[in-house]
């Protein structure tokens, strides 16, 4: 009998099953999917690392995660610094002196600023009741209308004007020529791909892809001890308090065989309505490839519905309350741990799905 079976060998199920062998644990670790490494996993095309699930860079300001990851792989200087394409005119991200420039012809921080603030005050609005007018309070209108607008209501399906003004809280304007996207102190990606970090996690672990426990879940549960769950909580409790609700993608990926370089930048952001997708990947650029061929990838979001891979959670009252339920239900069971992203129906980001799976290793093991 093993010590645990874990569900789902994504980040958070790789690293619980790397810390616990490290204690002289047994694990048997299965995932549904035919790879490792669950929305992580890199690909190799065309001797590219292609992000199966979308574009995956690393940040994080928290130097103890940093150096764990570091221990798997070297990582590279890659700095995210997306481009937004408004019907062909081109701006930096996140919104910065460059793309003030750019709107404005503006040179200076104080001009920026006084343009921006002078948009605000315009548009009256004094007390935001949805997200555009929310967006508009915090940017004004001419970064709201051209970055903004088109780019969410495609994200989220539904005009700005019906979504609540809690999805923005902060907009970043930052009054400085700095492209950086992220204000973390470490950033990269690791070279190599992400696929080759969980792979060495998971060196000498039993591991059975294809496999869905719920096909065989009394099975399952009798081979170990303790079962680690990294799926969706809902389907766990037999979506006993009704189905929570995602947000779905879907990723289009094309092989430009005559194009070395097809759009200069790693995530190019399409911020008009009538495009379908709402940005294209090149995969190279995550390591400065030079290649001959290129690969890309477009990103349509979608309507999610049961069966769908489940990406973003949409964490409104409604799902925030189901959920609660079935946390209580996982409180309860003593011989079940919850961890990641779809059994704690929270966005995580990389560094923090690892830091919540290392505390919940401390706690196991304390
Ligand atoms: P997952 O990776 O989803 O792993 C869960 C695994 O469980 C999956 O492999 C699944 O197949 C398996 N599973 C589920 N149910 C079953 C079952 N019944 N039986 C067997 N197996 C099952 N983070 C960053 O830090 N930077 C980024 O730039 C970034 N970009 C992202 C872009 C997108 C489009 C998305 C969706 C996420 C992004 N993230 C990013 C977040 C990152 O992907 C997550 O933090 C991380 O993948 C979460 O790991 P996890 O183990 O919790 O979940």
């Amino acid at each position: 009998m093993y010590d645990y079976l874990i569900v789902g060998a994504g980040l958070f199920g790789s690293v619980f099953a790397y810390e616990a062998i490290k204690r002289g644990k047994t694990c048997l670790i299965i995932d549904k999917r035919n790879h490792i490494g669950g929305n992580v996993y890199t690909e190799k095309v065309k001797d590219i690392n292609v992000h199966k699930y979308g574009a995956h860079i690393f940040h994080t300001n928290n130097k103890m995660i940093w150096d764990y990851v570091n221990s798997f792989a070297e990582f590279n200087r890659y700095t995210n610094s997306p481009v937004a394409n408004y019907k062909g005119e081109l701006y930096n991200l996140p919104f910065n002196m460059n793309t003030f420039n750019k709107l404005w012809g503006v040179i200076s921080p104080s001009e920026a600023k006084q343009k921006i603030e002078e948009q605000k005050e315009a548009s009256g609005i004094t007390d935001p009741k949805n997200l555009e007018e929310q967006a508009i309070s915090l940017v004004g209108t001419d970064i709201y209308e051209k970055l903004i607008k088109g780019y969410t209501e495609k994200q989220w399906g539904r005009p700005a004007k019906e979504l609540p003004s809690f999805i923005i809280k902060r907009l970043p304007v930052r009054f400085t020529y700095d492209n950086n996207y992220f204000n973390d102190r470490y950033q990269g990606i690791p070279i190599g791909g992400y696929t080759s970090i969980i792979e060495k996690m998971l060196e000498g672990i039993e591991v059975r892809l294809n496999v869905d426990f719920f096909e065989q879940r009394e099975e399952f549960e009798s081979l170990a001890k303790k079962v680690v769950y990294t799926g969706m909580i809902d389907q766990y409790f037999d979506y006993k308090y009704g189905i929570l609700d995602y947000r779905s993608l879907q990723f289009e990926t094309k092989v430009l065989e005559d194009t070395d370089n097809f759009q200069g930048n790693a995530v190019v952001n399409y911020t008009d309505k009538e495009t379908p997708y709402t940005r294209i990947i090149e995969h190279k650029h995550f390591e400065f490839g030079t290649q001959e061929a290129t690969v890309i990838t477009e990103e349509y979001p979608g309507e999610w519905k049961p069966g769908d891979e489940p990406y973003y959670p949409v964490n409104d009252d409604k799902n925030n309350e189901t959920y609660r339920k079935y946390k209580e239900l996982a409180d309860n069971e003593d011989k079940v741990i919850f961890g990641g992203r779809l059994a704690t129906y929270k966005y995580y980001d990389m560094h923090q799905v690892i830091g919540a799976a290392l505390a919940t290793v401390n706690k196991e093991f304390e």
